[in-house]
């Protein structure tokens, strides 16, 4: 389909005219200085519109410039902006920022780039949208959701918002620059949203190539009242699926509990955002191996207890269980090893499963067990697109297969199958072949309940939609 950039932007231009305006667009139309500009990019990041227009309101009654924001104390400041997102460092960056201003820009906001980058707090986003939003500078800022939605366009085939804003330079024309970030953050807020994108109506639905978008349908969560709902997602490396909008997915799920596995980073990689999101308590727990392995479990409600790894060593360097304790319940976040090609580790896989089941069967004598997790396996021949030519290979050996008999003898339920018997239902497919688009795929990630659990589910999804990992997200509802 010819996908004309001038028309979509018209069509988006006058969309967003119905939408809310982001708060530092709204400044600049007001008139603001560069230096409220300035601060409210700062306070904006990872926060909601509106919760940056009230934490503006209240500084900006106290601090017209540098010289009044310097009269306050870091904590003053954190009182006065809290609860936006990560309000303690951006205190610390905006405590710092009259000093800087002073003895390097006059007291001023600087016009160019390398040096706004020099200021405390900011980064290559917040430097664009001030040169755009407070100098009308060409510059062209690239917030997640025009980095998600020029790809979904196929107007660029990047990976990171700094390859897109690369390539916006060079092929997006100079009028629009200023204006992109503002309409499509607007636009990704409100119907092209990184969770079920609203594509039944969207004003672009006949010529939106929907580039990595499965489908239009809203991804439903499993819903009662008092429900918890649980998300698992093996994101194969979360520096990776940051880049692509993980924090806008999570903040989409609004999940009770958030479980990762794969994340191949130890804690002191990821950037803090990701490690102290507004709302949650995180815990992480890495392989011994850099850039391996290793889970983590993002939680709004703080649990009793936390257990790293089973207890056996040459297991729990691999960082492949944690387990949070609440009242009511465990619940075991697990990423069991690959029994790799040829089977060469399939010994050590089975060790594992063996130690999994007799560590999960201790935890049930006491109370409720929710397992989640990739297991690598693919459990029966429905769960697997090609389960002939996969016979014997690793995740759909007799052994592995087996183990699943046994966990399910043992009275556990794959919460899916309770719900839905079809085959064509996967939660991974290979990077190669395009085996995602022809859904060439398999279901090893799974949430699977202990039998006293079982009364407690409410539902169970895969969200097949959810791009950014080969594995897609899985969930369920639990009372
Ligand atoms: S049609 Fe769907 S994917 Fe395309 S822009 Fe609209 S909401 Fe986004």
């Amino acid at each position: 389909m010819d996908f004309q950039i001038d028309k979509v932007i018209g069509i988006i231009t006058r969309e967003v005219r119905n939408y809310q305006t982001p708060v530092v667009d709204l400044m600049a139309v007001q008139g603001e200085s560069p230096f409220k500009i300035l601060v409210a990019t700062i306070l904006s990041a990872r926060t909601k519109d509106e919760v940056t227009a009230a934490a503006c309101k209240r500084l900006f009654k106290k601090v017209d410039g540098p010289p009044a924001l310097a009269e306050l104390s870091e904590t003053e400041l954190e009182k006065i902006i809290y609860p936006v997102g990560f309000y303690r460092n951006k205190a610390q960056y905006l405590s710092k920022l009259p000093k800087v201003l002073a003895e390097r820009f006059n007291g001023e906001v600087p016009q160019e780039m390398a040096d706004l980058l020099s200021l405390p707090g900011v980064g290559r986003k917040t430097a664009n949208l001030v040169l755009a939003v407070a100098f009308g500078k060409l510059a062209i800022c690239v917030d997640t959701h025009v980095h998600r939605i020029m790809n979904i366009w196929g107007y660029v085939k990047t990976s990171t918002p700094l390859q897109t804003e690369m390539a916006l330079r060079k092929k997006l024309p100079q009028k629009y620059w200023l204006t992109i970030n503002a309409n499509l953050v607007s636009f990704g807020q409100q119907t092209c949203k990184p969770v079920a994108p609203a594509c039944s109506r969207c004003v672009l639905a006949d010529c939106c190539p929907k580039i990595g978008v499965r489908s239009g349908k809203k991804a439903k969560l499993p819903t009662q009242a008092g429900a918890k709902k649980i998300v698992s997602w093996n994101v194969n490396g979360l520096r990776a699926v940051y880049k692509k909008g993980f924090l806008d997915i999570l903040k989409d799920f609004d999940a009770d509990i958030f479980a990762l596995q794969e994340i191949k980073a130890m804690v002191e990689q990821l950037p803090g955002e990701l490690v102290e999101v507004p709302g949650y308590y995180s815990y992480w727990y890495p392989a011994v191996k850099k850039g391996y392995s290793g889970t983590a479990v993002y939680t709004k409600k703080k649990p009793l207890e936390v257990l790293y790894g089973i207890g056996e060593d040459g297991f729990d360097q691999e960082g492949r269980v944690l387990t949070l304790e609440y009242e009511d319940f465990y619940f075991v976040n697990i990423y069991a090893p690959n029994a790799q090609c040829e089977l060469k580790r399939l010994d050590f896989k089975i060790a594992f499963n063996n130690a999994l089941l007799q560590y999960i069967e201790k935890l049930s004598k006491k109370k409720s067990v929710v397992l989640c997790g990739d297991l690598n396996v693919a459990h029966t021949s429905i769960d697997l697109a090609n389960p002939k030519s996969n016979e014997g290979n690793a995740g759909f050996s007799p052994l592995e297969r087996a183990w699943m008999d046994e966990l399910m003898a043992a009275g556990y339920i794959d919460s899916f199958r309770k719900y839905c018997s079809e085959p064509h239902k996967y939660t991974w497919w290979s990077y190669r072949f395009r085996a995602r688009e022809k859904n060439i795929g398999w279901r090893i990630d799974y949430f699977l309940l202990d039998s006293k659990s079982e009364s407690r589910l409410v539902g169970a999804e895969i969200h097949e939609d959810i791009m950014g990992s080969d594995h897609c997200p899985v969930s369920i509802g639990f009372v």
